[in-house]
């Protein structure tokens, strides 16, 4: 259990600080599943499908090679963020975050073969936030994040909804983008000569696992919008 997964009862607004229970967030994936379900069958009927529910849950990876000096950025195709990392709702299909951010890694960057015990979860970085997505129910996600070796030979461009491309970048690249965030998000615009910036969000998973040491990037922990939930993990 982390830090940010305190004991404290209740949907309570305490100060700043609100809590979110992980069974209320399971009891919602639950309800995801039956909806996705339903719309397999909608569609198999020809039907119009219903729209989905958002599982309250979200997975990512970190995929870094052997030396740890490089890793895999995924392109957008969408939003203001032109490179984020492979990720996608948790368990609106699957009932455990290990088989999620398995398949994802496979739908995004192409990388098969790997066991689920290969993704190393990243329990500094599991951490509920107020980040909305457009599906119904869709105010917060509880991430679970993980990572992953793999060579640099592996992956590669699949075409996935969502992504238009990856690529494999070194720490100084990753630095660089970091940078360029900084200064977009300082001048609440693209600021000139900055053309390309990273997912806020990924910017405080990865310094939250340990990936981003020796790079400053309060503006991302202290100054990000989507508010940080505290996760009441009791049943
Ligand atoms: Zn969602």
């Amino acid at each position: 259990m982390t830090a940010l997964e305190s004991a404290t009862l209740g949907q309570v607004d305490a100060g700043s600080e609100k809590t979110v229970r992980l069974a209320d967030i399971l009891k919602q994936a639950a309800k995801a599943r039956e909806v996705m379900h339903r719309r397999e069958e909608q569609i198999a009927r020809g039907e119009p499908a219903e729209k989905k529910e958002c599982c309250n849950t979200s997975v990512g990876c970190i995929i870094t090679n052997p030396a740890g000096d490089k890793l895999i950025l995924v392109e957008n195709s969408y939003g203001d963020y032109k490179y984020g990392l492979p990720a996608g709702h948790g368990l609106d299909k699957n009932l455990r975050f290990e088989e999620t951010v398995r398949e994802e890694v496979e739908e995004e960057v192409g990388i098969t073969g790997k066991k689920e015990e290969d993704f190393a979860p990243q329990s500094g970085a599991t951490a509920a936030y107020e980040d909305p997505c457009n599906r119904n129910n869709g105010k917060l996600h509880y991430w679970k994040v993980y990572s992953l070796k793999a060579d640099e030979g592996e992956g590669s461009y699949v075409g996935d909804e969502g992504v238009k491309g990856m690529k494999w970048t070194s720490m100084d690249e990753l630095k660089q983008l970091v940078e360029n965030t900084r200064a977009w998000d300082a001048a609440g615009r693209p600021a000139d000569g900055f053309p390309e910036k990273i997912e806020t969000l990924w910017i405080v998973h990865m310094k939250k696992a340990g990936f981003l040491e020796g790079v400053d990037v309060d503006f991302a922990l202290n100054e990000w919008k989507p508010k940080e939930l505290k996760v009441d993990t009791s049943a």
